[in-house]
This record gives structure tokens, sequence and C-alpha cells, in this order.
């Protein structure tokens, strides 16, 4: 079982950014209005991720370590009508297994809450602790009992950049949430939680970016599309700033990467990638999340239409404002 998960883990757990990418989707899974996330030497050495979601039941602790246990499909019908970022029921029990683990949790239901330490995937000590509703969870020593690998982690700045570019893609998905990011104790970034993604893209982003944006709202019967893009005086020489989020969930879907630059294609410099952030809403049941582990590529059921939907939709949004 043990090697099993760190096989797994090989998978959900390519490096510290991946399992901050887990840490904060389950906090968001728990509804969590307010999300810290702070880490030490490019997450080497701590990740702490802390937030005041739905917490977890005491005697339920343990078995969200355990490979295979969510909380979050009850039934295959579930897996259709996916609405929660998690559903694997792999991340928790991957991390453990390659680490060590500190657990702070409580629910409204328990008087006092749980602290639960787990070294490589064990179970090590079980305490009730007094904490507020929610839950901390503290990773150490990332990949300690797996030395090839820890020797494949890359410089901490590098680390460093990785986490910070997730957490701004999650950031910006996520207005209605306050995050705060804190880099070996130095606070990098608070946004507002005001659900205004404007107001949040200024705070992760800073107000050049902010101040050239073109709004985008717009549906038919199978997409609502909604969001920023920006002008033809900002772009880059990639697509990392090309922000999209489907039903929620930031992916990278070729498709729609396509869209975008096809649209762009005589507005911007060759060789030059719009910036933009852009929500799309489709039936949970048109779309299949489940073909990658770490869950950033998704398949549509009518891709065409999307594409020539996206397409179309910036295409017409970039002309209409530099009329
Ligand atoms: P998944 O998210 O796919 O369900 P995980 O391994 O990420 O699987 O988490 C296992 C379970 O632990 C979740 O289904 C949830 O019940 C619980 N859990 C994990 N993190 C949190 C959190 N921050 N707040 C509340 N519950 C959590
Ligand atoms: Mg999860």
């Amino acid at each position: 079982e043990n090697t099993i998960n760190k096989i797994a883990a090989g998978e959900v757990v390519e490096r510290p950014s991946s399992i901050v990418k887990e840490l904060i989707e389950n906090s968001i899974d728990a509804a969590a209005s307010r999300i810290t996330i702070e880490i030490e030497d490019g997450g080497k050495k701590l990740i702490r991720v802390t937030d005041n979601g739905t917490g977890i039941d005491s005697h339920e602790v343990e078995k969200a370590f355990q490979r295979h246990a969510t909380s979050k499909i009850l039934n295959i019908d579930d897996l259709y009508n996916l609405n929660s970022l998690g559903f694997r029921g792999e991340a928790l029990a991957s991390i453990a297994s390659v680490s060590e683990i500190e657990v702070i949790t409580k629910t409204e239901n328990d008087k006092f809450g749980t602290k639960l330490y787990l070294s490589g995937g064990s179970v090590i000590k079980k305490e009730p602790i007094g904490c507020s509703i929610g839950t901390t969870i503290i990773v150490k020593n990332l990949f300690f009992n797996t030395p090839a690998r820890r020797k494949f982690l890359k410089p901490s700045n590098a680390e460093t950049l990785s986490i910070t570019d997730i957490i701004n893609k999650i950031c910006v998905g996520n207005p209605n949430i306050k995050f705060k990011y804190v880099n070996n104790n130095k606070i990098m970034l608070t946004t507002p939680g005001d659900d205004n993604l404007k107001n949040t893209i200024r705070s992760v982003y800073g107000k050049n970016i902010a101040d050239n944006l073109i709004s985008i709202s717009t549906q038919n019967n199978y997409f609502k599309i909604y969001g920023f893009v920006g002008n033809n005086s900002i772009y880059r020489s990639n697509k990392s700033m090309q922000h999209i989020y489907v039903n929620g969930r930031y992916v990278k879907t070729t498709l729609i990467l396509d869209a975008i630059s096809d649209a762009y294609k005589s507005i911007l410099p060759v060789n030059k990638h719009a910036i933009c952030f852009l929500n799309i809403q489709v039936d949970p049941k048109s779309i299949d999340v489940n073909i990658h582990p770490t869950k950033l590529e998704v398949k549509f059921e009518n891709e065409n239409e999307l594409y020539k939907f996206i397409k179309q939709e910036i295409y017409a949004s970039l002309i209409h404002s530099s009329l």
C-alpha cells in the first residue's frame, strides 16, 4: 500500500507547486473564504496552507490520508456532475507518503480540534487541540524518504517561481476568496476577496495590466464566457499570462489557447501572446476533467463550437473596443 502511494505520488506530487495546488484546491472545496499559504525554501522545507473552511471531523482525519478516500463523490453519477476540484481522493495520501505532515483541523460540530502527525504516510500521533474552525496542513521535508526525487527538485528560487505562478492563477480564479501568500516570512501577495475580478487582477498583477483590459461577457446555448482580455498595448512573449478557468478550474487546454491566438492574430505583433482572464461555464456533464491526474487538461463534448465561439467573441470585443 505504501509503495503504491509513493508511485502514485509521482503523478500528483511532481514538485512543491503541485502540492500547493492540491492543498489550496482542498481548501476551496471546503468552502473557505480565507486561505493563507506559507512556504519556506521553495516549499522543500515547509508548505503550510491554512483555511477557514468546514474542517474535517475528528474521526475522519486519518481517513483523509488514505488512498481513494474522498468525501466528494458518493456515487458514479457524481463523477459526471463534478463541481468540486478534487475527486480522486489521491492527493493527501500521495503527499503524506513522501513527507512529514501535521494537520490541525476542527469542524463546527466538534468541541475540540484534532492535531494529527504523519511521517511517510504513517500516523505518528493524534491529539485534541484548541483551535478555530477550519484546517491547517503543514508539509515538511518533502521527499525525505525518496532521496532520488529530492535530488531532482530545482533550486529553491525556481520552485518558488512555480508556486507563485500557481497561486496567482488560483487567486484570479477565485476573486471571492481572500488569499495571503507568504514566502520565507515575507508577504508576497494579498487579495481583497471582494468578488471583483478586476480588483483581484490588480492586486495580483498590478495597475498597468488592470487598466488595459477589455471586458467580455457573453453566452450561447452551451457556453457562458466572462472575464477580461488584454488590449493591444499589453502582451507577452509566451502564454504564461493566459488565464483560463472552466467551471472554476484552472486549465491549459490547447483548443482554447489556439482560439485565443487565432482571435489575436491580426491584433498583436508576431510572436507575441495575449494576456487574458477568461471564465468558461459549461454543463459539467459535457466535459471530462479526468484525463490527467494533475487535471489541467479538459475535454469538451462540443469542442468545435467552443473554439469558434471563443475566437469570434474575443475578436468581436477587440474590434468593438478599438472603434
Ligand atoms: P479529494 O480532494 O480528491 O477528495 P484529497 O486527498 O485531496 O482528495 O483529500 C481527501 C479528503 O480530505 C477530501 O475529500 C476532504 O474530505 C478532506 N480534506 C482535505 N483537505 C481538506 C480541507 N482543507 N478542509 C476540509 N476537508 C479537507
Ligand atoms: Mg483534493
